[in-house]
């Protein structure tokens, strides 16, 4: 993967006549570069049965049309991420709608951060995504897969991307966690043009609570970094994480108002510019959303601007 995170996991289950991919890079040379060497080596002569996608982010999804395709099988995402994922790809457009421009003014972007990001164009998705299926077959919470000797239980969380899909394996005592419970850094977390109004971070603490209590020695296989025992402790230290800035905010919210742009230097460790700053601000905005949620904060909005103050 190109970027910090500079890789992605696929895993591979075992089924009975072949083997099943969940996840699958993005739609990148390297990526199917590596899958071909895969399916030339290791791999050479099995066949895979299905594809599962944890959630639609281009990373995870980027190459299930081209496997789906290659292997003449199905993709199996729950119906959320599907949606989502096919809408997206959907949009033909490749100019930044004005409503993006307004959400990220209304953060407090200035002119010059708004153009920068209307010359770069819409459509980045499209660009790293192989062409969706027409078809899908849902996974649903709760639900079990028998892949070959084993059962893997579907476990939803949301907050990341909207129906977001873990795999549990309760006899084995291994869970495939995608994004939704990462080892090192914690999951991007933010609100995103479709639903400016909504709120991710109550989402993924509703997830979080959901996710304790699930068995504490259970392997879990992340789509970023090393495998790691440890789940509620990992669990309870991305909990707190996200309430530590959101008592940031409220303490740095005296007598002057704050916008969304005012919050970075509390909530990250590193300057933000270029392509950080629509997901530095989408994240922001989902911390703000959840103290005005929790009723720590109020909202004006003065000729666009959010403005933010203590309640
Ligand atoms: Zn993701």
């Amino acid at each position: 993967m190109p970027g910090s995170l500079g890789h992605i996991n696929s895993w591979l289950l075992d089924d009975e006549d072949g083997f099943v991919p969940v996840d699958t890079g993005m739609k990148i040379k390297d990526c199917s570069d590596e899958w071909k060497a895969i399916f030339a080596g290791e791999l050479a002569g099995e066949q895979a049965t299905r594809v599962i996608c944890t959630h639609l982010h281009p990373d995870h999804i980027g190459l299930a049309g081209w496997l789906c395709k290659r292997f003449d099988i199905e993709l199996w995402m729950t119906r959320g991420e599907w949606l989502t994922a096919r809408m997206i790809s959907a949009d033909p457009r490749t100019e930044v709608p004005e409503a993006f421009v307004t959400l990220q003014r209304s953060c407090g972007w200035d002119q010059d951060a708004l153009d920068d990001m209307t010359a770069s164009g819409w459509g980045g998705f499209r660009k790293v995504v192989f062409e969706m299926p027409m078809n899908y077959r849902r996974l649903k919470d709760g639900d079990q897969l028998s892949l070959g000797k084993h059962q893997w239980r579907i476990v939803v969380g949301s907050g990341h991307s909207p129906e977001h899909a873990c795999l549990v394996n309760d006899a084995d005592g291994v869970m495939i966690s995608g994004d939704q419970v990462l080892p090192r850094i914690s999951s991007n977390v933010s609100v995103v043009l479709t639903e400016p109004e909504a709120d991710p971070l109550g989402e993924w603490f509703d997830s979080i609570e959901k996710l304790l209590l699930l068995p504490n020695d259970l392997l879990i296989c992340p789509a970023h970094g090393e495998p790691f025992y440890g789940l509620h402790a990992r669990l309870i230290s991305l909990r707190e994480e996200h309430h530590r800035r959101l008592d940031a905010i409220e303490a740095a919210l005296t007598d002057k108002p704050m916008r969304v742009v005012d919050s970075f230097h509390l909530l990250f460790n590193r300057v933000i510019e270029g392509r950080n700053r629509e997901l530095a601000t989408g994240e922001a905005l989902a911390h703000f959303h959840r103290l005005e949620h929790m009723g720590r904060v109020t909202r004006t909005v003065e000729d666009g601007v959010f403005w933010y103050r203590r309640a």
